[in-house]
């Protein structure tokens, strides 16, 4: 019973209790925590570790940046750290969503729901959707680049605007290093020492972690269930198949193509931070113990590391692009409409930048998601109606993407660090 004391295993033990549990009480019971004082404390504990893990997210990325650029002597490091995580952020995210329509196109059958079964669930989901649709904005490339430089850093770090709170740590880092020695050591010491404060914290927080992950899937099982999942069961399938197609075939193939680590030791590394952003769907609360894993499990540079995942965790979202493309193609056969290539195309670039302008937050892939859909001519009414009939699944597809999100993250900064051993 030795490996019960590992925290990943107890995190996968606490996580299969809690959904099976939950799924199977699911019938018996109307999960509403408002109700019920037990339900409310599962509630509140699952709810209390995402606070915590969110609360230490904007430190530690100020923190970790500011003390690690500060130390670096070579700014062209920094330079040629984030050429790379960039493109392979985008090349990879094109690479998802491609697969997506190449899956979708051979797996999925929209019009194969009956119309009633399509009604039905438009007339149950349509209000809670159409409020999303408002909500939706498509992103304008030079508004996005804009805002990527806050006007005031700290309403920016306030706000928890990530990109924003990266671009003034960034910033904030080079002026360190731009500094006198006398001045600049002290400034990174400084720094380096409250990220290990904050890791600490993170520590902390962690033991938690098991009877977190057990609260937030039992309450999410218990309140999904099983029966929406049989209706859509084809574009279920087709959004699992390519999201674990992205794990064991893409991830593991780049990994073996540009590094010289074993698979095992690389998913060992980073099954704490796959298994909290199953419970929490959320990259960016998972963003510290990814960052954690990468940096005491991975071994992986730390300039590298604190550059490349909380950018990640921002702008890097690969399942969430697969999804939105084989939902976007799904949606559009539902209308009765068939997809000329050039929509395919529109979808991949759209998709990747929806995706990057997707927050790392639950659910915000089905809001971006209507960008997707614009771009492709769907009417607002036959968004709305689209966008019900897949809702009821949204939240365990969210659970498997942000995972996939997260590997993606990891693999990029196990890649950029590779490159960057001494030859
Ligand atoms: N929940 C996802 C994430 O945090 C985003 C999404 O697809 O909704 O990575």
């Amino acid at each position: 019973m030795d490996w019960l004391r590992q925290v990943h295993w107890q995190i996968i033990l606490a996580s299969v209790l809690g959904l099976g549990l939950g799924l199977l009480l699911n019938p018996y019971i109307d999960w509403t925590p408002e109700h019920n004082t037990v339900f409310q404390l599962v509630d509140f504990i699952g709810q209390l570790f995402l606070r915590g893990l969110r609360f230490v997210a904007v430190p530690i990325v100020l923190f970790s940046l500011v003390g690690g650029i500060g130390a670096l002597s070579n700014v062209q490091k920094l330079g040629r750290i984030a050429r790379r995580t960039v493109l392979l952020y985008i090349g990879s995210t094109a690479v998802a969503i491609s697969i997506g329509l190449l899956l979708g196109s051979i797996l999925l059958d929209g019009s194969g729901i009956g119309l009633d079964i399509q009604q039905q669930l438009q007339a149950n989901n349509s209000n809670a959707v159409s409020l999303k649709v408002q909500q939706a904005k498509a992103p304008n490339v030079w508004s996005t680049l804009l805002n990527i430089i806050p006007t005031n850093p700290f309403q920016a770090m306030a706000e928890g605007r990530m990109l924003q709170v990266l671009f003034f740590s960034i910033a904030l880092g080079w002026g360190v290093t731009q500094l006198p020695e006398r001045q600049r050591q002290p400034l990174v010491t400084v720094f380096d020492g409250l990220t290990n404060v904050i890791i600490q914290v993170i520590q902390g927080l962690m033991k938690l972690a098991p009877l977190a992950v057990f609260c937030l899937l039992l309450s999410t099982g218990a309140s999904l269930g099983l029966d929406v999942i049989n209706i859509l069961a084809r574009y279920v399938t087709t959004v699992l198949l390519g999201l674990g197609l992205l794990i064991v075939g893409l991830y593991p193939l780049a990994i073996r193509m540009f590094t010289n680590r074993t698979l095992s030791g690389f998913f060992q590394s980073i099954a704490p931070a796959q298994l909290l952003a199953f419970s929490s769907s959320s990259s960016s609360a998972t963003m510290p113990v990814t960052l954690e894993c990468c940096q005491d499990k991975l071994n992986l540079d730390k300039d590298v590391s604190r550059f490349v995942i909380p950018l990640g965790a921002t702008i890097n979202m690969d399942g969430t692009a697969l999804y939105q493309g084989v939902a976007a193609m799904f949606i559009a056969q539902t209308c009765g409409l068939d997809l000329t290539f050039s929509d395919q195309i529109t979808i991949v670039l759209t998709a990747t930048l929806a995706s990057i302008g997707t927050a790392g937050v639950p659910g915000v892939g089905l809001i971006m998601l209507v960008v997707v859909l614009e771009s492709i001519g769907l009417s607002a009414e036959q968004m709305t109606g689209g966008l019900a009939i897949i809702f009821g699944v949204d939240r365990l597809l969210d659970m498997v993407r942000t995972v996939v999100n997260v590997t993606g993250d990891c693999t990029v900064a196990t890649i950029v660090d590779h490159f960057e051993l001494p030859k």
